[in-house]
C-alpha cells in the first residue's frame, strides 16, 4: 500500500480509503470482517456520513477498539448551527470515539446553501466549535460542483475537500485539484466506479490513483472487494499509462454531467446516472450492476420521447447549469435495448 503525506496534517494516509456508505446493506458480520481486514492490510482512512443509515454505528461496533489505526472522516448534512452541533455529538457516540479526525459539510451544491452554512447560524460554526473543543480535528467540505468548491476554498478556511474523480467524471482536474494542491489541502477523491458503472475495475481505480490526490475512497462491502481494489494499486502508474488513462477520461467524460442533481424529471428518470454512464455504455458495455440499472428503468427511458410537456422544451434542460442536452442523451439511451 502506498502512503501519501496528507496535506498539512502530518498524517500519512493510505492511497486507498474505505468508503463505508454501503455497509448497512450487508450482514453485520460481513461488514465487520471487511473493515477489520482493510485495517489489517494497512488501509488507514475510513469515510462515512451521518446520513448513511447505520454506517457510523457499524464502524463503532466493528473497529472502535482499533481507533488509533485509522483516520476517521464523517459528514454532517445539517445546515444550521444547532442541528449540526447535535449531529456531530451523535456521530461521536455512534462511532464510540472521543474524536473525529475530519468533519465534512456534506453535499453542498448550491451557493445559497453554502451561504447558510457559513452564516452566524450555520453548520460551519458548529464544526469550528467542535474543533475548539477537541471533538474534531479538521473541517472539510464535499460537493458535486468542482468549480464552486474551487471558489469557496479560495475564500474560506477549509482543510479538506471530497470530490468526484473517476474515468467518467474527470472534472476536478481542471480547477479544483490545482487549487487544492496550491494550498496543500487534503485531497480526497470519491466514487472511482461512479456507483458501479465504470469498468474495467483496474483502470477505474488506477485513473484517480495516478492523479494528484491523497486518497481514493472506494465503497467496499466485503473482503473480496478490498482485495480487488488493493490489487489494482499494486503497481505504480507509469507516465505512459497515466496519459492513456487521461485520454480515456476525456472521452468518457464527454457527457459533461457533474451529477449536481439540479435537474429533475417528472417521470423520475434518473438523469445523472444515464448521462454519466452514456459514454461507458457505448465503449465498454455495462457491468451487471449497470445493466440492472438500465433494465430497471427501461420503460421510463422509452417514455421520455413521448412525454408531451417536454415536446417543445425539455423541462430538465432548463435547470442544468451546464446547458447539457439531456433529453437527447436519454432518448438515445434506449438503443441499449436493441
Ligand atoms: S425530457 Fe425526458 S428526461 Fe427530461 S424532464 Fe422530460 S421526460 Fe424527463
Ligand atoms: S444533467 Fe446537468 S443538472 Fe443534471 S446532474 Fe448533470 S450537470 Fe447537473
Amino acid at each position: 500500500m502506498q502512503y501519501r503525506e496528507f496535506g498539512k496534517s502530518g498524517y500519512r494516509v493510505s492511497a486507498l480509503g474505505f468508503g463505508a456508505m454501503n455497509l448497512p446493506g450487508v450482514p453485520f458480520e460481513q461488514a465487520k470482517e471487511a473493515l477489520n481486514y482493510a485495517l489489517d492490510q494497512g488501509i488507514n482512512y475510513i469515510d462515512t456520513a451521518a446520513a448513511y443509515r447505520n454506517s457510523e454505528e457499524i464502524i463503532g461496533e466493528s473497529i472502535a477498539h482499533r481507533r488509533s489505526e485509522y483516520f476517521l472522516a464523517t459528514k454532517t448534512g445539517e445546515r444550521s448551527y444547532a442541528a449540526a452541533k447535535e449531529q456531530i455529538d451523535r456521530s461521536l457516540m455512534r462511532m464510540k470515539t472521543d474524536h473525529i479526525d475530519l468533519i465534512q459539510l456534506h453535499y453542498v451544491n448550491y451557493v445559497h446553501e453554502f451561504q447558510t452554512l457559513m452564516g452566524e447560524d450555520g453548520a460551519y460554526r458548529a464544526a469550528q466549535e467542535a474543533r475548539d473543543a477537541g471533538k474534531v480535528r479538521y473541517i472539510g467540505i464535499t460537493g458535486h460542483r468542482p468549480e464552486l468548491l474551487a471558489k469557496w476554498i479560495a475564500k474560506y478556511d477549509f482543510d479538506q475537500v471530497l470530490f468526484h474523480l473517476n474515468l467518467a467524471q474527470p472534472f476536478a482536474l481542471d480547477e479544483l485539484i490545482p487549487a487544492l494542491a496550491e494550498r496543500n489541502m487534503m485531497r480526497v477523491a470519491m466514487k472511482p466506479l461512479s456507483g458501479g458503472f465504470i469498468q474495467p475495475i483496474d483502470k477505474a481505480i488506477r485513473f484517480p490513483y495516478s492523479q494528484d490526490v491523497h486518497t481514493i475512497i472506494s465503497g467496499m462491502v466485503s473482503v473480496a472487494e478490498v482485495k480487488e481494489n488493493m490489487a489494482a494499486m499494486e503497481q505504480d502508474v507509469a507516465a505512459e499509462e497515466k496519459l492513456e488513462l487521461e485520454q480515456l477520461a476525456r472521452q468518457l467524460g464527454e457527457h459533461n454531467c457533474r451529477r449536481c442533481n439540479y435537474c429533475s424529471c417528472p417521470l423520475e428518470i434518473p438523469i445523472p446516472d444515464v448521462m454519466i454512464s452514456s459514454m461507458i455504455r457505448e465503449k465498454f458495455g455495462l457491468l451487471p450492476k449497470g445493466d440492472g440499472f438500465y433494465q430497471k428503468h427501461k420503460e421510463k427511458l422509452f417514455s421520455c420521447a413521448d412525454y408531451e410537456p417536454c415536446r417543445e422544451k425539455p423541462l430538465c434542460e432548463e435547470k442544468c447549469p451546464y446547458h447539457l442536452p439531456m433529453s437527447t442523451v436519454i432518448r438515445e439511451s434506449t438503443s441499449y435495448f436493441g
